[in-house]
């Protein structure tokens, strides 16, 4: 098929004003191929991937030792029956154990980060006894009803009301806020280590620690949504490790699967747990724990390990801001700000329009870029965490051409 009759049937078929929107970045390729951070298109054109599949691509494509691992399971037993044992969700849930912050110890595996959110959502409300969920202004956590209720944006909340009762949202770093939110019915605080979708938004050191402290003293369980910050994106396994905030629940998926198969997880205490071990069919999941998907997240965290992709994302992401901060510098009047941990970085823009802009040259310069979902005035660059320093050099020098083409007509914007 040309790319041209793929699109038509998106028109026809998928949604005529997504394909409309996508055609007009200059979005007009058919994924083909891909292998380690780039994507070559049907017609033979390489992309720089540095949006990285919103973050899932932490390994980059295919990597060999996932796509090994997957095989190798693909051959004897892909998904689980449910009756017997299953030797790769067990190995999973040990790592994770072993990986995951504070006495997080039992893991559930589902298939992705929504359903990871809605887990914790019920988990806390079945240990606490409590109906009253906090969650942050902006916040991002998933488009089904539980994890919509949480995620703090109207655009996407109102057309679906009444959502799920009992949910209030405070500002997200502002402690006196939560303090105030927080009662005695309260069963969970949900948070992202750092705002993802919400434009990528660091909150101060000793927040989440903070948070968890003020949980704690109240009753309450503090639940890190870490589907995006996961997995060695911010330059630790998690988000919450920068703080040492130990959380009682945790939602984990994107990069978990290693960019081969979709999974998602939430891990919980002993304490989280409770009710669960209780009634162990409380919530069950068809797919979820697949052999094959818990087979490709084994090996990504053996992969995050030897090839020391934590200390990488660390060392690279902070050359990467670095880079991205002094083109900030040079043209302020299209970007406000950069920000970021490890590879997890926006740049937030003076202008909506500018975004739209700058994406469109950068996908005309084979770098695939994009906005964040909350905030249309932050492009996000979050790359595969194997990314080469020397194209990271590259990617700076097309993204200064793009900066310095929207800086000529910013007035215009
Ligand atoms: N939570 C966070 C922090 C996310 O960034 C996302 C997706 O971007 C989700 C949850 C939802 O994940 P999914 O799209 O797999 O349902």
């Amino acid at each position: 098929m040309t790319p041209e009759e793929v699109m038509t049937r998106y028109e026809q078929y998928i949604n005529p004003a997504a394909t409309k929107l996508f055609r007009f970045m200059g979005l007009a390729s058919v994924e083909g191929r891909g292998e380690g951070w780039t994507v070559t298109d049907t017609e033979g054109q390489s992309f720089i991937d540095c949006l990285g599949g919103y973050g899932m691509f932490a390994l980059g494509h295919r990597h060999p030792k996932v796509v090994e691992a997957v095989e190798r399971q693909l051959h004897a037993m892909p998904m689980s029956g449910k009756v017997l044992f299953n030797e790769p969700m067990a190995l999973l849930a040990e790592k994770l154990a072993a990986i995951t912050p504070g006495d997080l110890q039992y893991s559930f595996f589902c298939n992705s980060g929504t359903e990871a959110v809605e887990g914790c959502l019920k988990m806390a409300r079945l240990a606490t006894g409590r109906q009253e969920i906090i969650a942050t202004d902006n916040a991002f956590h998933g488009k089904t009803f539980g994890s919509l209720t949480a995620t703090g944006r109207d655009l996407y909340r109102t057309p679906f009301q009444p959502l799920v009762p009992g949910f209030r949202h405070v500002p997200f770093s502002d402690l006196a806020a939560l303090e105030a939110a927080v009662t005695d019915q309260t069963a969970a605080v949900i948070v992202e280590p750092i705002q993802g979708e919400g434009g990528i938004i660091v909150p101060p050191d000793g927040y989440l620690k903070q948070v968890e402290e003020l949980c704690h003293a109240k009753g309450a369980l503090l639940i890190a949504d870490e589907v995006q910050t996961g997995m060695g994106r911010t330059g630790r396994w998690f988000g919450c490790d920068h703080d040492g905030a130990r959380p009682d629940l945790m939602a984990v998926s994107k990069a978990l699967g290693g960019g081969v198969m979709p999974i998602g997880a939430f891990v919980g205490t002993a304490q989280a747990w409770a009710g669960f071990v209780e009634a162990p069919f409380i919530h069950t999941s068809t797919f979820g724990g697949g052999e094959m998907a818990c087979a490709a997240g084994v090996a990504t965290l053996q992969v995050i390990e030897e090839e020391g992709l934590l200390d990488k994302a660390a060392r690279d992401g902070a050359y990467f801001k670095a880079g991205l901060e002094k083109i900030a510098a040079e043209f302020p009047r299209v970007i406000r700000t950069v920000r970021g941990r490890g590879m997890m970085m926006g740049l937030e823009l003076t202008k909506e329009g500018a975004g739209g802009m700058l994406m469109a040259l950068m996908i005309a310069q084979h770098v695939l870029v994009a906005y964040t979902l909350n905030n249309p005035k932050v492009i996000r660059i979050e790359p595969p965490l194997i990314l080469p320093v020397a194209v990271i050099d590259q990617v700076l020098a097309l993204l200064h051409d793009a900066v310095r083409q929207v800086d000529e007509v910013i007035d215009d914007l």
